[in-house]
């Protein structure tokens, strides 16, 4: 048989008809959804720079659920389809619920991101002098680069409960006029010894000293008296003690605004993208969801950062409680509500960095811009330590986020074996919930200054829309 006479295909047609097509999702997003992405992100930066704890995230949160209709959860109530609700969990996590017409019926849909982001907290005795400074002693949370947060500008974020059981809130460095704080570096040209260290040592976790002061008291007699200065001030301001600090929650995070990023602006960088970039989007879709089918939840939790341990993470009951509250109410068996209930663990993912190509495999890489991302699994080490959404689960997410238009990907979170990372998703994969990940790209991710795309903000609210709003 000769070559010749065969025919020839049609690549082009075939490609269309088989591939998925490769080009960017900027070009797939019309210019009246960039122009609401813009909108969207607009009111996304304000909340950034208002939820840049757990509290404050559910403070805001709050605020916002309530001028909507939102009121306080009250399980020995009957709640009606279109009713609204949240749970405040300790004032650090948050539960935003809409009572559906099925009520539970056929199971809850869950939107779960996280409100804690990596940061510096104090120790129980935080301040100390030194040579005439003093100093704040901080351990850090979370998964931090150490060398990251040395020599930037902070801001601290208290919550002190003193001996009367009275309670202090303190917020220094967001306003302007403000002072701020910072941990101070050495300077390159007596760092010879530091600069040979890997970047895991040059900066150790007990070096992490805030500066706080450096005048001392106005007296002819004492010690640490630049120490005891601060304390006067800060007794002065806030009525507390050395000893306040043992019963207190304190952060120090990165002290800028949310701001845009690049001439276009088509991105946003902030501190605490990670997971307020889904947390956000989350609040927003419950906030607009009318009468939708099944009960939703949007859910902030807290703890995300060090593993969801305790009763603010989602490896706790606090969720399974309030699930079991609303089925109970129905006369339904909690354990069949949440084995009927689906799940978008709104988390974000790592956005492929040409400058760190090497980290990811591009072909299974989610990229700025390119939509929200749908993450199967995560975990290291082979799988480990996550799980796994289902060929199910997949394929039902997948055609619902089509037929909204939802621009989306999927991708892992970097080459396997190069690290990895976990989600909520496995614990509440585990209470026999259907569960993905699904959540904004992310450059920079746990960097005081991470950056997002604004098309991909947009489509994360519209991914967790489409879902809330979705047919039972
Ligand atoms: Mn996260
Ligand atoms: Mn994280």
């Amino acid at each position: 048989m000769s070559k010749k006479n065969e025919k020839k295909m049609d690549a082009k047609k075939l490609a269309k008809e088989l591939l998925i097509p490769r080009s960017s999702g900027f070009s797939q997003v019309s210019e009246k959804e960039l122009e609401k992405a813009n909108e969207f992100c607009e009111s996304y930066k304000t909340f950034l720079d208002h939820s840049k704890t757990e509290r404050e995230a559910v403070k805001t949160a709050v605020a916002l659920a309530e001028k909507e209709g939102f009121v306080a959860f009250d399980a020995s109530k009957k709640y009606k389809a279109g009713d609204k609700v949240y749970y405040n969990n300790r004032g650090k996590a948050l539960i935003l619920a809409v009572i559906g017409k099925n009520g539970c019926k056929n199971g809850v849909r869950i939107a779960a991101a996280h409100i804690d982001s990596p940061r510096l907290d104090l120790k129980p005795h935080p301040l100390y002098e030194q040579n005439e400074l003093a100093m704040f002693k901080s351990h850090y949370y979370g998964g931090i680069k150490k060398y990251q947060w040395t020599a930037l500008p902070l801001s601290m974020h208290g919550f002190l409960v003193k001996k009367d059981g009275s309670t202090v809130e303190i917020s220094v460095g967001e306003e302007p006029g403000d002072p701020q704080f910072c941990v101070t570096d050495l300077l390159p040209h007596l760092a010879s010894e530091q600069m040979q260290k890997t970047l895991a040592k040059a900066i150790e976790g007990e070096n992490l000293n805030i500066l706080v002061g450096s005048r001392p008291l106005d007296s002819d007699e004492g010690d640490n008296l630049v120490k005891l200065n601060v304390m006067r001030l800060l007794n002065e301001k806030y009525g507390i003690t050395e000893e306040d600090f043992v019963s207190a929650d304190i952060e120090f995070v990165p002290a800028f605004k949310a701001t845009d990023v690049g001439f276009d602006r088509s991105m946003i960088g902030a501190y605490g993208h990670d997971d307020r970039v889904c947390a956000y989007p989350a609040v927003m879709a419950a906030l607009a969801v009318e009468a939708p089918e099944a009960t939703c939840l949007a859910v902030l939790a807290d703890r995300e950062e060090v593993g969801s341990d305790g009763n603010t993470g989602l490896n706790s009951e606090f969720m399974r409680y309030f699930i079991a509250d609303l089925a109970q109410m129905e006369g339904m068996e909690p354990r069949h509500v949440l084995s009927l209930s689906k799940c978008f663990s709104a988390d974000v993912n790592a956005a492929f960095d040409p400058t760190y190509a090497s980290a990811y495999e591009s072909t299974n890489s989610c990229y700025l811009n390119g939509g929200v991302c749908v993450t199967k699994y995560t975990g290291a080490r082979g799988k480990s330590g996550t799980s796994e959404a289902s060929a199910e689960f997949m394929g039902e997410v997948r055609a619902l986020l089509e037929k909204n238009d939802v621009l989306w990907q999927t991708g892992e979170l970097g080459k396997v074996d190069g690290g990895g990372g976990g989600t909520i998703a496995k614990y509440v994969a585990n209470m026999n919930v259907d569960v993905v990940d699904l959540g904004v790209p992310v450059l920079s991710m746990h960097a005081p200054f991470e950056i997002v795309s604004k098309t991909d903000v947009y489509m994360a609210y519209r991914a967790f829309f489409t879902f809330f709003d979705a047919k039972d």
